[in-house]
């Protein structure tokens, strides 16, 4: 990909580099691979939105991993388990009707909602979790 480069006042190649990048993740400091797009020339940086979205979900899996927190796929198919939709399963927790959105596409999950995702995976906990709730309006 051609870019225009500052630095040295012209077009120019451009290649991806790998770099060790710190990230704040919810308070904690997380370190990744970035990808990096510079100019062969003088190798300045430049910005792509694509590459730099790309780190972010690398240092927010990395934290996943460490908090053993469930990834966004995990959580859509817990809440795919039961046929529910984002807002209903929202509701049905008692949480904000967009948190299951946020969680789906990304956002990390605070960990007792987390525990709490992981607790109603299994059909038999849901089932208590629904009687004890007293909600009648899903089949598990
Ligand atoms: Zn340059």
């Amino acid at each position: 990909m051609r870019k225009y480069c500052e630095k040295c006042g012209r077009e120019v190649e451009t290649r991806i580099i790998t770099k060790r990048e710190s990230y704040d993740v919810c308070g904690e400091t997380i370190e990744v691979d970035a990808q990096i797009l510079v100019c062969v020339e003088c190798k300045e940086e430049f910005y792509s939105e694509e590459l730099d979205n790309a780190t972010l979900v690398w240092a927010y899996n990395e934290y996943r991993r460490r908090h053993k927190l469930l990834f966004p796929e995990e959580i859509k198919r817990i809440r795919e388990q039961y046929g529910l939709s984002q807002r209903s399963f929202a509701k049905l927790l008692n949480w904000g009707d967009k948190t299951i959105c946020r969680y789906e596409n990304g956002s990390i999950q605070d960990k007792a909602h987390n525990s709490l995702l992981i607790f109603l995976r299994e059909p038999e906990n849901m089932r208590s979790y629904l009687t004890e709730n007293e909600v009648s309006c899903i089949e598990v």
